[in-house]
């Protein structure tokens, strides 16, 4: 295993086809977001998290730069960690969580993006061993979703991430039955909560969600 104040491996270093490549993608985003009039939840969140993977990737690079000068400079040694961990979140952020467990620094958050990548690609259909909840007529799974996350596997769309409660098992999948349900109950509930109506609820969801701080802002600095 690499050392932590080692510096990237030569595959990670951004290549100038690669610095090419990502402002191809980037031009890209542009037009759609002109042609459309705004992004697609997925164009959003790339634009975002292409941005920050070009800073923090270019932090990497200066401060391991700076760093074969003098390897035993602790302060600059932090800050590459730091910078590594931003270039992390920045990759996982688009889904490519196995370029994000090679850079992670910190071993629990790269078992995290290790456990991220096989969730993506694990097959729909599997799921855990628990038992579900039995009341009555009703059957229930400890699913809930865990986050929201780019998938390779379904052509890099937005796909929740189903995680059970009871073992910790989880799955980036499309939407059961049961939890689309439990998603329209919980925004109903929320809405209640709030005193909205149906009608200002469909109105005003987006910005809404801007107000409860729930934009790619704050899963960035999660
Ligand atoms: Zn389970």
């Amino acid at each position: 295993m690499r050392k932590k104040s080692e510096p990237l491996p030569p595959h990670l270093v951004l290549t100038p086809e690669r610095k090419v490549k990502i402002a191809e993608e980037q031009a890209k985003l542009r037009a759609e977001a002109m042609s459309r009039g705004r992004l697609s939840p997925e164009a959003r969140r790339m634009q975002i998290a292409a941005a920050h993977e070009t800073s923090a990737r270019a932090d990497v690079e200066m401060l391991s730069e700076e760093l074969r000068e003098n390897r035993r400079d602790k302060e600059k040694i932090a800050r590459l960690m730091h910078a590594r961990s931003r270039l992390a979140e920045a990759l996982a952020l688009q889904g490519r969580y196995h370029e994000a467990a090679e850079v992670e620094p910190d071993k629990d958050k790269r078992a995290h993006y290790e456990m991220m990548w096989s969730a993506v690609w694990r097959v729909d259909e599997e799921a855990c061993e628990c038992e579900p909840f039995v009341d009555g007529e009703l059957e229930l799974t400890h699913d809930f979703i865990a986050e929201e996350v780019m998938s390779q596997k379904h052509g890099n769309a937005l796909m929740p991430a189903i995680k059970c409660n009871s073992c910790g098992f989880q799955n980036v999948k499309p939407l059961t039955h049961e939890l689309q349900q439990q998603q329209r109950a919980r925004s109903q509930v929320a809405a209640v909560l709030h005193g909205y109506d149906a009608k200002h609820l469909k109105h005003n969801a987006a910005a809404m969600l801007t107000s409860e701080g729930l934009h790619d802002g704050k899963l960035l600095r999660k």
